[in-house]
């Protein structure tokens, strides 16, 4: 465990966003990681009901099927995560937890996630100690930050054909090939810092009757084009969740797409997504963050962006 830091002087909360769910989501004191996916990879083949990946113009990267066992970019990861204290899974699928081992044993951070998530741990040989394994309504007391664990769904991927009945068993010996990240299971998070509370979701459906009642000041809303499978989707997560003040477009991108390929036609998407938010919540503060973009919110909801 990273030992215990001080607050921000200013009880601001820091996010930064690194593509696709992936998220750190900072006070000072605790390192808040969501689904921390660097990796980016190309695949071939559609498994989990996903498409073939699309290849960024330009991109020579090869496409892996899943079949293959394909290492996490630790160059990356390293470049820019070097300490946590809990990392969220929203699910288990690998481009939400295959960067995770390696950041699970060189933080020493808490790994939330399902039982197919905690696995993938043990099978990397990250410490037992560490898992923080949930089935879905859990509320975990953490000291000086609290997370409740919201039961949710995954994206209704391919026009709603979309399943994946897999689970990741015990007793797997990494390194794992792609198809062992079943999804497992699906989660959002209620973080609860002094401060500020935030809810995560890492897939583009929830459970409305899971999240009436919650009142985050942050709420980070999957947007890509899956959502639009879903009735009045953005309108029923706002409503249920309070309106939240601040509103975070996540996972807009195109994820197979190296960091720094041209993401526009996505962006022009999420634009759309923006709008929808602004027709039922038009006095939230909504942000659309590019890759790599800090910002941070105060405890009275101003946002600002950090350079
Ligand atoms: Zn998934």
């Amino acid at each position: 465990m990273t030992a215990a830091r001080a607050y921000f002087d200013d009880e601001r909360i820091e996010l930064t966003h690194y593509g696709s769910a992936a998220w750190k989501i900072t006070d000072g004191r605790h390192t808040v990681l969501l689904d921390p996916y660097f990796t980016r990879l190309r695949y071939s083949g559609n498994r989990f009901g996903m498409l073939p990946a699309n290849a960024a113009p330009g991109d020579t990267r090869p496409a892996h099927s899943f079949d293959e066992i394909v290492p996490s970019d630790t160059a990356t990861i390293d470049q820019h995560i070097h300490d946590a204290t809990h990392i969220l899974l929203s699910h288990a699928h690998f481009n939400h937890c295959m960067d995770m081992p390696h950041i699970a044993k060189k933080t020493g951070a808490h790994v939330v996630g399902s039982y197919s998530a905690t696995n993938i741990a043990r099978a990397y040989g990250v410490d037992e100690k560490q898992l923080v394994p949930v089935r879905g309504g859990e509320d975990y007391d953490f000291g000086d930050l609290s997370i409740r664990v919201i039961p949710s769904l995954h994206s209704a991927l391919c026009d709603k054909c979309y399943f994946d009945a897999g689970i990741v068993p015990e007793g797997l010996q990494g390194p794992l090939p792609l198809k062992a990240f079943s999804e497992g299971g699906t989660f959002g998070y209620l973080v609860r810092f002094r401060h500020h509370e935030i809810l995560l979701f890492g897939s583009m459906n929830y459970i409305e009757r899971e999240v009436q009642g919650l009142r985050p000041s942050i709420l980070l809303v999957p947007s890509a084009r899956p959502r639009l499978q879903i009735f009045r989707y953005t309108e029923r997560l706002l409503k249920a969740s309070g309106l939240p003040r601040v509103v975070v477009a996540t996972h807009w991108d195109v994820q197979t797409f190296p960091y720094g390929a041209d993401q526009s036609a996505a962006l022009d998407h999420a634009a759309v997504f923006q709008e929808e938010v602004r027709k039922t919540a038009p006095d939230a503060i909504q942000v659309l963050p590019r890759h790599f973009e800090t910002f941070s919110v105060l405890p009275d909801g101003e946002v600002r962006k950090m350079v």
